[in-house]
């Protein structure tokens, strides 16, 4: 008889499981109770767009639309992509569902995302993001709200020792092209030293080489010319009112001159959490201000301002999270207690009780099972109780032992 091969996990995708799994639904349930403080609604969006939604919003010469995108064409024949990020999807829900009428518009949500990066520690190529965005508010309060909110929602899962907020603006359109031009020229002046990365970025969006982690371009990079000197007197202004909203807010921030997007679309404030704790996959959550973006899909002027973060780098930060715990365990010892107790546990379901039922092995076996799963009580049922229609309700760590009748269980386990 022919062997059959076993399936193979794809590269770079993840089974979650036990206490990996209890790291991660507890990042999400995080973020569900922060972003309900802030007032942020919750939204789902398709797992595929066209591919347009993502080639047109977030630019070409990106790393993420020209290496990394799944794309494939569907039986009709249209050009689908499985999305490798939030934004774009709800910048095209924001226009395809009308949603300008609801503007300014709080919107959180979360799922899987799709890369094709070489996989390693904290890099996958299916991963989890939970994002917060701002549609339709073009004042800095709504830069400084998901701010604050990212940084409460770090300190609520504890992680917020050794993350540090790194902030940097990239002005406004005119403060931007001044400071294009500059940079060009000094990339220019020191062709000679730059990655071939780094030249090719110089033709199509010089101001990645800014942020580039080659070794060979960080001393070209670190001695760019900074924003500053750019700056019109409405980016500074801009600019001033985020920093003075999160120093009101008590959020710690730093400025870090060399952090850009490389999105012609993005304008002030730019950001990253960053950690020393996950070594080169040291960002944890990133964002910015994109008033361009929703134009770029052929939109409005529409303001907008956004971050995302990765589920599966933040669940890693987190200190172990306590093994969930039941109430009780029922042990049947033969086969009419384990009739019986069939309907003692749905009752006990049915009354908000969290039990599970030991059904294999020895009553050693039984018991143990109570002890590992965390259980308060166990329940157990032999022929001796089914006679007299109670359960001996044992309290594990305790010791100590009651009967209790049937028809008091849920009221008793309480
Ligand atoms: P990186 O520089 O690590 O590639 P990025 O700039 O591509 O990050 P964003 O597009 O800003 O990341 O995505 C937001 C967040 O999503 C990142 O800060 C990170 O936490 C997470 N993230 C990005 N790519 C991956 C991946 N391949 N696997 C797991 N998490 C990821
Ligand atoms: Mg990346």
């Amino acid at each position: 008889m022919a062997r059959i091969e076993t399936p193979r996990r794809i590269r770079g995708t993840q089974d979650i499981f036990g206490d990996e799994q209890r790291r991660f639904a507890h990042v999400l349930a995080t973020f569900e109770r922060v972003r309900a403080l802030y007032c942020f609604q919750r939204i789902d969006i398709p797992v595929f767009e066209s591919t347009a939604v993502f080639a047109r919003s977030l630019g070409e010469t990106t790393d993420v639309v020209s290496k990394e995108m799944y794309t494939f064409e569907d039986r009709g024949g249209d050009s689908l992509t499985l999305r490798p990020e939030f934004t774009a999807g709800i910048a095209r829900a924001y226009l395809t569902e009308g949603w300008q009428q609801f503007a300014p518009l709080k919107l959180t949500t979360s799922g899987p995302v799709f890369r094709y990066e070489r996989p390693q520690k904290g890099r996958f190529r299916q991963f989890h993001q939970i994002d917060a965005e701002v549609i339709g508010a073009a004042e800095p309060a709504a830069d400084v709200e998901l701010l604050v909110l990212a940084d409460q929602l770090l300190c609520e899962l504890g992680i917020s020792e050794g993350v540090t907020l790194q902030l940097n603006t990239l002005g406004d359109a005119a403060t931007r092209e001044a400071w294009r031009e500059a940079l060009v020229a000094h990339f220019e002046a020191h062709r000679g030293e730059l990655s071939e990365d780094s030249l090719t970025r110089l033709e199509k969006n010089p101001m990645r080489i800014l942020d580039s982690k080659d070794p060979r371009d960080r001393p070209v990079a670190d001695s760019a010319p900074d924003i500053d000197a750019y700056l019109t007197p409405e980016a500074r202004a801009f600019f001033e009112a985020v920093t003075a909203g999160l120093d009101a807010a008590g959020v710690a921030w730093e400025r870090n001159a060399r952090l850009v997007r490389g999105l012609d679309y993005y304008r002030h404030t730019a950001f990253e959490f960053v950690t020393d704790r996950l070594g080169s996959q040291g960002t944890v959550l990133a964002g910015g201000r994109y008033d361009g973006l929703i134009g770029s899909l052929g939109g409005p002027d529409t303001a907008g301002v956004g971050w995302a973060a990765g589920v599966e780098r933040l669940a890693m930060l987190l200190e172990e999270p306590a093994a969930a715990t039941i109430d009780a365990v029922v042990v049947p010892m033969g086969a009419d207690a384990e009739a019986r107790a069939t309907g003692i546990v749905a009752d006990l379901r049915r009354a908000g009780v969290a039990v599970e039922m030991a059904y294999k092995g020895k009553m050693k076996a039984r018991m143990a099972k109570a002890d590992a799963l965390g259980a308060r009580f166990a329940i157990i049922i032999g022929d001796d109780e089914l006679a007299k229609g109670v359960a001996a309700v044992k309290t594990l760590g305790a010791g100590t032992q009651a009967e209790v009748a049937f028809a008091d269980l849920a009221e008793a386990l309480r």
